[in-house]
């Protein structure tokens, strides 16, 4: 049964690990992330982002996919479905169709109105027991077409969001969606700790998890991030593993074109990538 993210994020905060956050995109995706989060006994967050959302055929089609497999995979880890920057139609969209944890990204608003926007969602939201993320400060990069222009969040409106009773918060600290480029800064801790002080004891989340050094993710996580999200860094292993593959003139082979056989090399590929991330994260065996 599908989980909120409240619970497995206070404890990963208490616990000073994180939870990823690994965005699907089909049934390999999925079976993929679920399988092995599984095997290392680890909690995880399935991110849907609108677009995926669209491409899977709507939101109803996802909870149904995703409840059949945590039944006939026999999946007992906390698992959350999540919708990653949600707009505000969405969030709607999304508590109906059984979703159980959203992220509202009212990051474009200003920030009065990105309260109130947060606040409306947050009642529905937790009347129906979902976890409610917010964002502050765009996060920079390129997401489903939305281009953010990798703000610093303010301080004083992190805290001001995370008093609406959200239960975590997404917080631009120099962070971007996508490959990092070669004059990128680093993550800006300085403001990451002020945020931290403010919000505590609130879970804070990192977006942009591909390509980040492990050292800074380590150092994010001692200052209160609870939650990693992981997108590209999936999509970059499936590619390769599938162009290996196809190069090698495997699909030619006997049966090689069988799509069973086909897509096996890039769903083994998004396993070894998501156990990676979580024994970076330490969230295996905290389920
Ligand atoms: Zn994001």
């Amino acid at each position: 049964m599908l989980v909120s993210a409240k619970e497995m994020l206070i404890k990963a905060k208490e616990g000073k690990y994180a939870v990823g956050q690994f965005n699907i995109n089909n049934l390999e995706w999925t079976k993929s992330i679920l399988q092995t989060a599984q095997e290392l006994n680890s909690p995880v967050i399935l991110g849907v982002s609108e677009g995926a959302g669209k491409y899977m055929c709507g939101y109803k089609t996802v909870v149904g996919m995703v409840n059949g497999m945590l039944e006939e995979m026999g999946i007992t880890v906390p698992v959350a479905l999540h919708l990653d920057h949600g707009s505000y139609e969405h969030a709607f969209k999304v508590i109906e169709a059984g979703f159980s944890s959203v992220m509202f990204d009212g990051s474009h608003y200003d920030i009065n109105e990105n309260i109130e926007k947060t606040k409306e969602i947050i009642k529905i939201a937790h009347e129906k027991g979902l976890s409610v993320e917010a964002e502050v400060g765009s996060i920079g990069g390129e997401e489903d077409g939305v281009i953010g222009g990798g703000e610093v969040a303010d301080v004083n409106e992190c805290k001001m969001i995370a008093d609406l009773g959200v239960d975590m918060l997404a917080a631009g600290i120099g962070n971007i969606h996508g490959k990092y480029p070669a004059n990128w800064q680093g993550l800006r801790f300085d403001v990451l700790e002020k945020i931290s002080e403010a919000t505590n004891p609130m879970p804070l989340v990192l977006h942009g998890g591909t390509g980040i050094p492990a050292d800074m993710i380590k150092k994010a996580i001692s200052l209160g991030v609870s939650k990693i999200n992981v997108n590209t860094e999936c999509q970059l292993s499936f590619a390769d593993a599938t162009r290996k593959y196809i190069e090698a003139g495997k699909d030619l082979e006997g049966k090689g074109f069988d799509p069973r056989k086909l897509l096996a090399p890039g769903a083994e590929a998004i396993k070894a990538t998501v156990k990676e991330k979580m024994e970076l994260f330490g969230s295996v065996n905290k389920a």
